[in-house]
């Protein structure tokens, strides 16, 4: 048995990311500017998109554009309950209806197929949820949301790093990222907003900021504060330089991150073979590139008699530490009450919330580490 504990995640942070925010402290210049600026430009060259707008988090991401779409009472959205909660939260505080959609067993991600079948004359947004660090096929949903007139927001949270059929997760549509603490490019709390469409980007850029047209960087180094005036009123989401200063030294070295974490996933796999009572999910086949951002397993209970609980328990015992990603939205207390969602809802959604946990995966792990995690699976199973 493992000797000290594994946590499930834990920030890959270098020296030279710390150095970068102990200059950030020391230039007179800790919030919202240069820094975020030169993130929002990075993530424009490494996407080829024309407009990306850095935000405090993905959830104040999804707001600002939830606000800019203009939803409210009698609006429906389409999203999975595999997802984690902020998505459904902000559909609901706008006073939209939240439709859930089912998920497939095999990758926990929806489909055009699935979600044509919930559409109404009233469904105004889709967003569907890359997952695991897998990716949604894409080509079907942005058919299917074209021809019906629908909007759709990529929840590209787990997705800094996936490829769909060659190309990055992003370059599309509206997409929005996570920068918190556990996703494979983090800036502590963080997001970004990537967008075709100028005029969405310059709502989102509004709306995040107290509904000014600029903000105070743009004043100083613009000169442009005769615009400085409320048009609408806005939030206060900005990106402080701090944070987009360990995001900039993550993304210059995303390869070296996704290389780590793809060797540790495929040990993964390559040792989960000899462990039938649980199951990962499946790479689909038009994923060219997998951002490994969780390792999920669901335990099949007709193998085993060990609960997904207990599993997790046996494993914290062995100084293993697991998630639950996710617990399904519509069977949580809220969502019971108000909504009377009922199990039975999303078979599939339901069968894995059940049953899944997600296993300890970091850069700075080792196959070691790994193998220490499967053998005490194995014993939890066993036991
Ligand atoms: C983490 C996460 C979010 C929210 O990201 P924050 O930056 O914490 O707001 C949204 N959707 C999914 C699928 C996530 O995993």
């Amino acid at each position: 048995m493992r000797d000290t504990f594994l946590p499930f995640c834990r920030p890959d942070i270098s020296e030279a990311e710390i150095a970068a925010v102990a200059e950030v402290l020391r230039s007179g210049w800790i919030t919202t500017g240069p820094r975020a600026a030169e993130l929002e430009r990075a993530f424009r060259d490494r996407l080829g998109v024309p407009e990306a707008v850095a935000v405090s988090s993905a959830t104040a991401g999804m707001h600002v554009l939830i606000e800019a779409l203009g939803l409210g009472p009698g609006d429906e959205v389409i999203t999975p309950a595999m997802t984690w909660v902020s998505t459904v939260n902000l559909i609901v505080l706008a006073g939209a209806t939240p439709v859930f959609v089912d998920v497939d067993r095999d990758h926990l991600m929806t489909s055009a197929e699935l979600v044509a079948e919930r559409i109404t004359d009233r469904t105004r947004l889709i967003v569907p949820v890359h997952f695991a660090g897998a990716a949604l096929d894409l080509d079907p949903l942005y058919r299917l949301a074209a021809e019906r007139g629908i909007a759709m927001v990529e929840d590209a949270a787990h997705a800094v790093a996936t490829r769909y059929r060659g190309e990055l997760v992003g370059r599309r549509g509206t997409c929005v990222f996570s920068f918190h603490a556990i996703k494979n490019l983090t800036t502590a709390e963080g997001g970004l907003v990537t967008t075709g469409d100028p005029e969405l980007a310059e709502r989102v850029r509004r709306l995040k900021f107290h509904g000014l047209g600029v903000d105070a960087f743009d004043r100083e180094t613009q000169g442009r504060s005769a615009q400085a005036e409320v048009l609408e009123p806005g939030y206060k989401y900005n990106l402080p330089d701090l944070a987009a200063a360990i995001g900039l030294g993550q993304l210059a070295r995303i390869d070296e991150i996704q290389r780590r974490r793809r060797e540790l996933a495929e040990r993964y796999l390559e040792r989960l073979a000899e462990v039938p009572e649980v199951v990962p999910l499946s790479v689909p086949p038009w994923v060219t590139e997998h951002g490994w951002h969780l390792l999920v397993i669901r335990v099949d209970d007709r193998r085993t008699a060990v609960t997904r609980d207990e599993l997790m328990a046996g494993l914290k015992a062995r100084n293993v530490g697991t998630g639950v990603h996710f617990r399904a939205v519509h069977l949580q207390k809220y969502y019971r009450e108000r909504f009377g969602f009922r199990p039975g809802l999303l078979p599939e959604t339901e069968w894995s919330s059940e049953r899944m946990c997600s296993l300890p995966l970091f850069p700075a792990m080792t196959p070691e580490d790994v193998d220490s995690v499967v053998e005490a699976l194995k014993e939890v199973l066993a036991s």
